[in-house]
């Protein structure tokens, strides 16, 4: 299948301007905004079916028509460039190496919501993609694709890069909004949602760089080509990031409905040294793992609920068989306790308390009772939090436990490793 956003990743120079009209780009813009108004647009989008890339898979087009058409409040889009969960890396690569794609998306995206004002809102560690994407928005202005009456249209946009500190946190859009604010990133609770009260108190819509950057492909091509590609309710192609113990990892654009097996054999050159698969979590960290029963499962919204776990961003991790499960688990832990903002309680406390126990169990002095205490843990914040940040800490930990629970009963029972790599002890 030909890649859509992947296409020009690897052409020289297609983060300049002129390589990227050249390439066929800024022409889904010029068609939105003689041909098409902003209703029409959103029905084109709808029609697509693209839904969320960040994780959530919320139907895009939905959430536009959620923008009240006749509030005179100014309207803002948001690009969610927060790319913080651990094992992604895609939204890096459509920013480092095709920034104008994303652009191009967005001034579709905020002529269809009327919004005049954009942001970008990009992790503070990702420097030079913050000057890149700055680079490029000049190159906008000079051309006439931002500013005022772009184009001749008489549609006004102004686009800025806002830098965050490097909180994972922030990549929850309400949080995202309190940190361009100026304030402090905790999450806000929700009901009101962004598209009424987003940010200073304004209809804003936010939406990833990978959701983005497919726009100005639906806007020229139509909703039913894109429609056509993956499966029926997760449409398109997806950036998967593969990583971990395969010969080949990388950022793989597929169909949607790939199946597991595919993605880590196929084109991800099968497991390093031929050892064998013992574990996937298919969709980042904060998705539950996947044992090699779940092979076969396509990789989509729906059939990865069904299989147990979810899409997430599709940061696909890999684990053969000599990782050890509880010492992964431990990891995660570390990284969730870390980037509780410590709003809310169950996830303030029980993140740290998830992690105590899982270092003690790593350290040899694991009690009996420790795994029912992490379930409880667990329990304690799904569903209990401000924000889904809780859920992702508590989620993986409980589906390590039901998928490997002989692993930990192993390292509390004999205070080593089942995996015979010498000590694995911190
Ligand atoms: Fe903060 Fe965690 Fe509560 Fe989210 S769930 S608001 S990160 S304490």
């Amino acid at each position: 299948m030909e890649k859509i956003l992947f296409k020009y990743i690897d052409f020289p120079e297609q983060y300049r301007i002129d390589t990227y009209i050249k390439n066929g780009g800024y022409r889904g813009l010029p068609k939105a905004l003689e041909e098409l108004s902003p209703v029409q647009i959103i029905e084109t989008v709808k029609k697509s079916g693209l839904r969320g890339r960040g994780g959530a898979g919320f139907p895009t087009g939905l959430k536009w028509g959620f923008v009240p058409k006749d509030s005179q409040k100014p309207k803002f889009l948001l690009c969610n460039a927060d790319e913080g969960e651990p094992g992604t890396f895609k939204d890096r690569s459509l920013i480092e190496n095709n920034p104008h794609q994303l652009i191009e998306g967005m001034i579709i995206a905020s002529y269809a919501i009327g919004a005049h004002k954009a942001f970008i809102y990009i992790r503070g560690e990702f420097a030079f993609g913050a000057k890149r994407l700055s680079e490029a928005i000049g190159e906008c202005y000079k051309n006439g694709y931002l500013g005022k009456n772009i184009l001749g249209s008489g549609f006004d946009l102004d686009l800025d890069v806002y830098r965050g500190a490097g909180a994972y946190v922030c990549g929850e859009e309400t949080s995202l909004m309190e940190s361009i604010e100026g304030e402090r990133a905790n999450p806000r609770l929700k009901p009101p949602f962004p598209a009424s009260v987003g940010l200073y108190k304004n209809p804003t819509v936010i939406n990833n760089v990978e959701t983005l950057s497919n726009i100005s492909h639906i806007v020229l091509n139509g909703g039913e080509w894109f429609a056509n590609i993956g499966m029926p309710k997760s449409t398109g192609t997806k950036i998967f990031s593969l990583s971990g113990h395969v010969n080949k990892p990388g950022n793989y654009e597929l169909p949607m409905g790939i199946t597991v097996r595919e993605l880590i054999f196929e084109h991800g050159g099968g497991i390093k040294d031929d050892r064998k698969l013992k574990a996937v979590i298919p969709g980042g960290v904060s998705t539950p793992i996947l044992t090699p029963a779940s092979l076969d499962v396509k990789m989509d919204f729906e059939s990865l609920y069904e299989a147990g776990s979810l899409l997430g961003s599709g940061a696909t991790i890999v684990m053969d068989e000599t990782s050890c499960i509880v010492k992964a688990a431990y990891r995660i832990s570390k990284f969730f306790e870390h980037e509780s903002c410590g709003k809310c309680v169950p996830c303030r406390e029980g993140t740290r308390w998830i992690r105590l126990i899982l270092e003690r169990i790593e350290n040899g002095k694991g009690r009996e009772e420790d795994i029912e205490l992490l379930r409880d843990i667990c329990t304690n914040i799904i569903a209990k939090t401000v924000c889904p940040l809780g859920d992702a800490a508590a989620v993986p930990i409980m589906s390590s436990i039901e998928k490997f629970r002989d692993e930990y009963e192993y390292h509390i029972k004999n205070k080593k490793c089942m995996v015979d790599l010498g000590t694995r002890f911190v």
